[in-house]
């Protein structure tokens, strides 16, 4: 499944799948004796040393939907590799009868376009929707081992509790990732041995492309399964109550249960708190009442609601109570430790249990008990929690229709050095003094005025113009917000907004809707509070990124309208389609901007057909008009005008005819690129693999093994090093296996197709390869940690970010003066160097903790020079940036000569999670650069192109 290519027809594909699943009847039957677990695979489910593969999960949960009229299984979508994914609705036959009506209740409440008295009656009437999902991390076993307990216990059971729950909630039972269980469960049952099995090692990512990190797609959509489950939540079912399971615990203890610990973030509705709390404490509650110990929550584990883009988060955003456990246990029974200090109860940790072995069914009977107290929770409050959901949506369209502020904590600090400098004015300069007043708790009204200033609103809309230069990245953007069921409008006609005229086709997302909440966080900066573990303290880090404003990362250019404001415009319906491209114009050929990233896609297609496609290296005069740096020129020989005209009319690209640019060109050949993996599978590879696949690069993915044998330039023009590749030292540690689940294996234990996967990349053998390969002609692009490669190779580079201690000597800087989590940052860009053509001069990067560079006094006699650089002393755009004045005049991205090849070193994490869109440019662009300039432009040999 591909996000991005091609536009127009991923779109409508799009609507032929909702409108099969749509069609979908349940076909009930009524209820006989229902087939046990024990029955059907031959142990019971939570027995030591055994796991059930997809396959028979998927025909046990068929048996079942057939005994069963409780439940009706439906297939959601396909998976990465092809299997079919099921949700399985679980609630009363007569709840089954009704079950359109429950969805349209559920639909209207969520979308609270509703009135108030209406409102009220379909709450009365309606049934509480909760998602209960399992084994979105494969590895986490006891997820998708709980989904087939609890499905089985909730079509079986007859005891009253239970018979409740299914008259007054609809369950939706969610098999989170098909393809990990089949791959975890089959790897644990290989081994003939039983006390020999484990589910650690297993040889390759869980999720095709992107293992661990699919709980980090969700306001993305980019993968299969995420795009299946985002349907059920943001456009058919709008659970009120999302449930996430999750492993493993916290040491000591059996499972985290919310409440979660602080900060929330500043977007979402204060009723998601409140409801998380209330579902939360009944869990844990109920885990009292049944006398089962070991349940911590809040700050006991790192886990918060700051953060969107997971699977239990990004439901905040959209008015849904998300809840997540992460809980111990493997059917390899283990070991609860002693932690003499878990034993006391204390605030977060109510009822402590004590060291014992742990088997696996005891963590299945936690997550059924778990599940039982959200089902009961649902259920007794079944009609707040429906109108809540809506008033929690009210709340925000009437948010997005009236002035409003946001309270962030840098405006906070802003005031409170305001207050302080008055402070000391009136002190006569005595800081001493009014420091003694001090400057928090009670002051003057007069400073609140500050922060209600006009200018400070925040906005009624977003207004995304279609002449900006990449509009297609604009319409990517768009798909990510309507895949997360945000109304996104289109012009049809051109309009003036605040004295600014926007042309027909331009893309409008209101702030008065119901998901108010993700589109503030899309489109707005997130504003961290500085968290720190005391003061003057170390920082706390995130759960995940600090922030990620998506239209910043795509490099989205939109105006944000403080006034309320009408336009000619309609509701997109499903995707958005590009506007149609063109092939107009004569000459020997076609020119084709570089700002569009997509514009990739259409270069890959040409070379492949056989065509010829140049680069122009300086901006030139044609048809009249000036054509920027970096324009592809694609001759008329081999890109015939009817392939061209497919691109236009499929992917949105244009091409304009003109003649071969007479400046300094670049020929573009077939580049065969090889992208670096280990055993295990690395998650930042593995997005990269999907990018390569959506731009339609061929690649060949390389082992450390394989790197060590050398002669790479027989097979490859460009490698590639993601974060993770190089090691730091050669301890280690370093550049190693980042699966989650242990190390290598042996060779002899695992099977023969992925021994060749095994070993590392080191210092002592592989970098001497790598040096070879550049030397040679060939380019290597590196990325995050993996930029050390320009240390071992003795450059003059070296790290900005250290201190100078007394002694004269250095060190880098330590986590109490410098820490900047996943977090957006501005970057200059030296955009008439081909690495940064077709980039704007002020670049969004993200940033992660990410290496930032200073380059020696000899750089550029060697051949070493910065393409982006923080030419600020406060480049944070969004997120979190502690001691962010060190980054000031640090080198972001480099390009070094390296022999007859090219050495590209990339700080920032450009291609993050696949979400970066304003970056991607780097990594192509060093793909085509590197190689035209490594051979100096004759021609190659053929690529490879598997
Ligand atoms: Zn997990």
């Amino acid at each position: 499944m591909r996000l991005y290519h091609p536009l127009r027809r991923h779109a409508r594909r799009l609507v032929a799948v909702a409108a099969i699943s749509a069609a979908l009847a349940p076909a009930l039957v009524a209820q006989a004796r229902i087939t046990a677990p024990k029955d059907f695979f031959g142990f019971n489910i939570g027995d030591d040393y055994r796991l059930a593969t997809y396959t028979q999960f998927v025909d046990y949960w068929k048996k079942i939907d057939a005994e069963s009229d409780r439940m009706v299984v439906q297939e959601i979508g396909k998976s990465a590799e092809g299997r079919p994914q099921l949700m399985a609705i679980v609630t009363s036959p007569e709840n089954h009868r009704n079950l359109a009506k429950y969805k349209d209740i559920a639909t209207k409440l969520a979308r609270a376009e509703i009135s108030e008295e209406e409102a009220q009656r379909l709450a009365g009437e309606g049934k509480a929707i909760v998602w209960i999902d399992g084994g979105l991390h494969a590895t986490e076993v006891l997820g998708a081992s709980q989904l087939i307990e609890t499905s089985y216990q909730m079509v079986s059971r007859t005891d009253p509790e239970t018979m409740r729950f299914l008259n007054d909630v609809v369950i939706l039972f969610v098999h989170a990732n098909p393809d990990g269980m089949e791959l975890v469960s089959s790897w644990y049952m290989r081994e003939p041995d039983e006390k020999k099995r484990s589910t650690g090692g297993i040889p390759r990512l869980y999720q095709k492309y992107i293992g661990h990190d699919n709980n980090r797609d969700f306001y993305m959509g980019a993968q299969a399964e995420t795009q299946n489950m985002l349907k059920i939540q943001y456009q058919e079912w709008y659970p009120q109550i999302v449930y996430n399971h999750h492993q493993t615990g916290p040491a000591g203890a059996v499972l985290f249960a919310p409440p979660f610990r602080a900060p929330h973030n500043h977007n979402f509705d204060p009723l998601v708190i409140y409801g998380v709390d209330l579902v939360g404490t009944s869990m844990h509650s109920r885990f009292a009442l049944e006398g089962k110990p070991g349940a911590v929550r809040r700050d006991q584990a790192g886990y918060q609601t700051w953060w969107n883009g997971g699977l239990r988060t990004t439901v905040y955003f959209h008015n849904m109570i998300g809840l997540l456990t992460e809980t111990i246990g493997n059917p390899t029974p283990i070991e609860i430790p002693f932690t003499p200090e878990k034993l006391i109860p204390q605030e977060n940790y109510v009822y402590p249990i004590t060291p014992q072995t742990w088997h696996f069914r005891q963590s299945v009977d936690y997550s059924v008990t778990a599940n039982r107290a959200v089902l009961d929770v649902a259920s007794r409050h079944r009609e707040q929690f429906l109108y809540n959901i809506y008033r929690m949506g009210k709340n925000a369209i009437d948010k997005g229709s009236r002035d409003t502020w946001t309270d962030y904590p840098r405006r906070i600090a802003a005031v409170q050095e305001q207050i302080q400098k008055d402070r000391v004015q009136q002190a006569e300069g005595n800081a001493r003094l009014a420091a003694m007043g001090g400057f928090s708790g009670v002051q003057p009204t007069k400073y609140f005025a500050e922060l209600r200033k006009p200018e400070l609103r925040d906005p009624r809309g977003f207004i995304m113009p279609s002449t900006q230069a990449d509009f297609l990245a604009a319409t990517h953007f768009v798909n990510a917000l309507q895949k997360n069921g945000v109304d996104v409008l289109r012009a049809s006609q051109s309009f003036n907004v605040a004295g600014k005229s926007y042309p027909a086709g331009s893309y409008v997302v209101k702030t008065a809707q119901a998901f108010r909440a993700h589109v503030m966080d899309m489109f707005e900066p997130q504003d961290y509070p500085n968290d720190l573990q005391y003061p003057g303290g170390p920082p706390k880090a995130p759960y995940d990124n600090a922030g990620y404003t998506l239209a910043f990362q795509m490099g989205v250019q939109f105006d944000r309208i403080l006034d309320g404001f009408d336009c000619p415009c309609q509701k997109i319906p499903g995707l958005a389609e590009a506007p149609n491209g063109t092939v107009a114009g004569s000459g020997s050929g076609y020119l084709l901007s570089h700002q569009q990233t997509d514009a990739y896609y259409a270069v890959n297609q040409v070379l492949k057909n056989g065509g010829e496609v140049y680069w122009a290296k300086s901006a030139f005069q044609a048809n009249g008009k000036t054509y920027p740096a970096g324009t592809f020129y694609v001759t008329g020989r081999g890109a015939s005008r009817a392939a061209l005209q497919k691109l236009a009319a499929e992917e949105g690209l244009s091409f304009e005819g003109g003649n071969k640019p007479n400046v300094e060109t670049m020929r573009l050949y077939p580049t065969r690129i090889g992208l670096w993996d280990n055993y295990g599978g690395s998650m930042p590879s593995g997005w990269t693999r999907w990018l390569f696949e959506q731009y339609g690069f061929d690649f060949n993915v390389i082992y450390p093994a394989e790197l060590d044998a050398g002669n790479l330039n027989a097979k490859y023009d460009v490698i590639i090093f993601v974060d993770g590749g190089i090691p730091e030292t050669d301890r280690a540690g370093g550049g190693g296996f980042e699966g989650f689940g242990g190390g290598q294996p042996n060779a002899e234990s695992i099977p023969a197709e992925y021994r060749n996967r095994l070993g590392r990349v080191t210092i002592a053998k592989t970098v001497p390869q790598l040096k070879e390969f550049m030397e040679n002609g060939g380019t290597v692009i590196t990325i995050g940690g993996s930029t050390s490669l320009a240390r071992h190779l003795k450059l003059p580079v070296g790290n900005h970010l250290v201190e100078r201690l007394q002694n004269g000597s250095e060190r880098d800087l330590p986590r109490e003066k410098l820490f900047i989590p996943g977090s957006v940052l501005q970057a200059t860009v030296d955009n008439t160097t081909p690495l940064a053509h077709g980039m704007p001069q002020k670049l969004d990067v993200f940033f992660d903790n990410s290496p930032v560079f200073r380059l020696e006094p000899d750089a550029s006699l060697k051949g070493v020079k910065a393409v982006a650089w923080f030419d600020s002393d406060k480049p944070l755009r969004s997120g979190w940036a502690w001691g962010q004045g060190y980054l000031k005049d640090g080198v972001a991205a480099v390009e070094a000569k390296v022999g007859n090849g090219m050495l590209f070193l990339f700080g920032p994490e450009i291609t993050n999670r696949a979400q970066p869109h304003g970056t991607f440019k780097f990594l192509f662009n060093g793909i085509y650069y590197g190689a035209a300039m490594g051979k100096n432009g004759k021609p190659q040999v053929k690529a490879n192109n598997n």
